[in-house]
């Protein structure tokens, strides 16, 4: 039995029935022992094996409910203290803080968490413990053309600011928690006047306006539409993994960067999960959140979407992410709680500099 089932043992409390639970058609509803309600932001083909492990080992079964990260939260909002949930997982520190800001987690006590998941990948702790823990890491890197930027010009986030990059920047919308998340950290580090300065010289440097996902920033960037773009590290390892040959052209047109290795590291960013505030399977709950952070579970939760393990010494071979050029970069260490501190700040640093 591996290590992380022996320090708990699930509640034999039952709990009862709430009337309005009786309104949900897809998940059970009476609390039980033996299960575990999930709602998840993720959806990949690998999880499931991860998902099976869980419940042929601890003969816990987990009910999901798949949905995008707007519509989780939504969902947690409308069930208020009927909701059946028990883990929340959602992708980027911005929306795990939001929800959080919320109400909707509870802070949970877990040496095995604590232990396991660095501190610059958790929510802040409290006295009641901590919310939120990120299960994988994601770099949110610079992609450009070496036809028309130089490598030097694009080395470090602070760069896309100059006017030599005049015309040349594409960003997807400022307002996306992977550009608040970026944000937040940069403003931490650069202090409020220059991480302003920084922003209103990104908005100067705009080839067009922000607009689409990161997948459509690199491939504005091989079109020739920009010079230098920002996306996270998963989209470019996902054309590179693709079947398709307009997708393999594209990356051999761009060229990716880790930006700031010579200082403070490049943003990562993480896909991780909570309990619900208003779980009633909360020691189900804990023992799955210690789960995700066990190497076996790891491997999966990383690779699926062709992320990087949450956990100090769990490797994973990706050929894709080494192709890009992720084998030991230096990640940045300003811990991803200070989005909860500066995001509001930043949006209105958004709202100044007309960054849309
Ligand atoms: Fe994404």
């Amino acid at each position: 039995m591996p290590s992380f089932f022996t320090s708990r043992v699930p509640s034999v409390a039952r709990l009862p029935i709430f009337a309005a639970l009786a309104l949900c058609t897809t998940l059970p509803a009476m609390s039980q022992d033996k299960v575990l309600n999930l709602y998840s932001a993720r959806h990949y083909q690998t999880d499931e094996v991860m998902y099976d492990t869980f419940t042929k080992t601890t003969g816990i079964k987990i009910n999901r409910i798949d949905a995008d990260d707007a519509g989780i939260l939504a969902r947690l909002r409308a069930e208020g203290s009927a909701s059946p949930a028990d883990v929340v997982l959602l992708v980027d520190a911005a929306r795990l803080t939001a929800a959080d800001a919320q109400g909707l987690f509870q802070p949970i006590q877990s040496a095995k968490l604590q232990a396991a998941i660095p501190a610059t990948l958790r929510a802040a702790a409290t006295p009641q413990g901590t919310t939120w823990y990120g299960f994988s890491t994601r770099a949110r890197v610079i992609v450009y053309d070496p036809k028309r930027v130089r490598a030097e010009d694009v080395a470090t986030y602070e760069q896309l600011s100059d006017p030599k990059l005049k015309g040349l920047l594409c960003t997807r919308s400022g307002s996306h928690p992977y550009q608040l998340s970026l944000f937040s950290t940069v403003v931490e580090r650069l202090g409020d006047a220059k991480g302003e300065a920084w922003l209103k010289g990104l908005v100067d440097n705009m080839a067009r306006a922000p607009k689409g996902g990161d997948t459509d920033q690199i491939k504005a960037v091989a079109s020739g539409e920009c010079g230098v773009a920002i996306t996270n590290t998963y989209y470019a390892a996902r054309l590179l993994k693709s079947d398709k040959a307009e997708d393999k052209a594209v990356m051999e047109k761009v060229r990716v960067v880790f930006p700031n290795q010579g200082t403070s590291g490049t943003h990562v960013n993480i896909s991780g999960g909570a309990v619900a505030k208003h779980a009633k399977n909360r020691d189900n709950a804990i023992l799955f959140m210690e789960y995700l952070a066990s190497p076996f579970a790891q491997n999966y939760f990383a690779n699926g979407n062709n992320e990087y393990p949450a956990v100090t010494g769990v490797k994973v071979d990706n050929a894709a992410l080494t192709a890009i050029g992720s084998n030991g970069f230096k990640a940045e260490t300003v811990p991803l709680n200070v989005v909860a501190k500066n995001v509001t700040k930043v949006q209105q640093m958004l709202d100044r500099v007309g960054y849309k």
